[in-house]
């Protein structure tokens, strides 16, 4: 189901036309819907509801797609828990209303002070990356006189086959620990104090599109769990990552209802708890980009559209050769006049295109474009890159819209900066 679509000519986010988001806070801003943030959250819960009961599952929004707090106490009051990935993001969770029984910590390069956060908050898991981190959470769990429950987060070694910067589980990757690898590490983590290794985790990577390597990644876990077990591990928990794609061009998502259908033939029958970490799924088709086009430039071989929105709002166009469909928020009529243009934002680097020779209508400065599908890795990932603003963020439920996270001021940006005295 979508919650963003065209009514009367103008391109609605749920009940709300676009425009008015624009007049009231400017261009460019972030815009989500609680509906669609709703809906796809529900979608997995449904499924999970359909194969097993409430208390064998958490769902933890991976927060790292889109932290503004309000999405995730939204996500959070459906029954959600988080997946953090810095000290950062647990307290944005914990003030969104998140329990540290529904968080899990992942993430390759976790420092004490985090460690030692979440610790003393006794969060549900610490997913493990390396034995000398393994080493370090025993060594101030021991000190606090805590136990931490871990999960050795392994690398089955799965192409995901999605784009190289979000391919996580083959052997090459820097995240997890070899599969192979693992029995000898669990043998070590059980003879530590202060550490109750009792989960397995697994994130194979991000944007996947089809099920063969979840499937692949789930059978390998399921047997890593069987070899632990007959060692004399206690198993309880699989944490099964997230990284479900959408649809950005013509992709076709895998249905949530199948994933969960691999997950009851292939995890359950070990009767463990099963963690799962999704976000761009959760997030991505909820939100967009509504931008303002400047200027149109005629170039020798190119139209170009200048648009007020850059890569420093939404990095994942010039990072991960990434397609977002842009959509005028005034619906161009279907005889209209077809033009290519490339769409590009005012930043001083050539990667800052959303759209190389694109198919649009004929279009108008000042026109309003709607970058879609920009609710997960958009405003996480922005940066004050050339001394940019960071944007608002405004929440759509129904006819209604509100603001949830204020623009940055250009104050606000360079606030930071600090004039040695022997400059002045
Ligand atoms: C990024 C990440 C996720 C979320 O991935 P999506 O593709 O956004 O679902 C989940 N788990 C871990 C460990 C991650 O690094």
């Amino acid at each position: 189901m979508s919650f963003i679509g065209y009514k009367n000519g103008k391109l609605h986010m749920e009940n709300v036309p676009l425009e008015q988001i624009a007049e009231k806070h400017g261009t460019p801003v972030y815009c989500y819907s609680a509906e669609q943030l709703a809906d796809n959250f529900h979608t997995y819960q449904k499924a999970m509801r359909g194969i097993t009961s409430d208390d064998k599952f958490t769902i933890c929004y991976a927060c790292k797609a889109n932290s503004n707090q309000a999405i995730i106490r939204l996500l959070g009051r459906m029954g959600a828990g988080a997946d953090v990935v810095s000290y950062g993001e647990m307290y944005r969770a914990f003030k969104a209303g998140i329990k540290a029984k529904k968080m899990v910590f992942a993430g390759v390069g976790k420092n004490e002070a985090e460690l030692l956060k979440a610790i003393k908050n006794d969060i549900l898991q610490i997913n493990v990356e390396s034995e000398p981190e393994m080493n370090l959470i025993a060594a101030i769990a021991h000190k606090e006189s805590k136990q931490a429950t871990i999960a050795i987060r392994v690398n089955p070694d799965v192409d995901a086959k999605t784009h190289a910067k979000i391919t996580t589980g083959t052997s090459e990757n820097k995240f997890g620990i070899d599969i192979k690898a693992a029995p000898a590490l669990y043998a070590k983590a059980k003879s530590l104090p202060g550490l109750s290794p009792t989960g397995v985790a697994v994130h194979i990577g991000s944007q996947l599109t089809d099920l063969a390597p979840f499937e692949e990644a789930f059978k390998r876990v399921a047997e890593l769990v069987t070899t632990l077990r007959a060692q004399g591990n206690t198993i309880n928990t699989v944490d099964l990552g997230g990284g479900v794609g959408i649809t950005y061009k013509d992709e076709t998502p895998p249905d949530i209802t199948k994933y969960a259908a691999l997950i009851r033939d292939i995890i359950l029958p070990l009767n463990v708890h099963v963690i799962l970490e999704p976000g761009r799924s959760i997030a991505g088709n909820a939100g967009v980009l509504l931008t303002r086009l400047m200027y149109i430039k005629e170039g020798q071989a190119k139209k170009f559209l200048i648009v007020d929105a850059a890569m420093n709002d939404m990095m994942r166009p010039s990072m991960y050769d990434a397609y977002h469909p842009i959509l005028p928020c005034n619906e161009a009529p279907p005889k209209a006049e077809k033009v290519q243009y490339d769409v590009v934002g005012p930043v001083c680097e050539s990667s800052d295109t959303f759209i190389t020779d694109g198919t649009f209508p004929k279009m108008e400065p000042g026109a309003l474009l709607s970058i879609m599908a920009s609710g997960a890795y958009g405003a996480s990932m922005s940066s004050n890159y050339n001394s940019r603003p960071l944007l608002p963020e405004v929440l759509v439920s129904d006819d209604q819209f509100d603001l949830i996270r204020k623009g940055q001021k250009i104050e606000d940006v360079i606030a930071a900066d600090i004039i040695p005295e022997w400059l002045t």
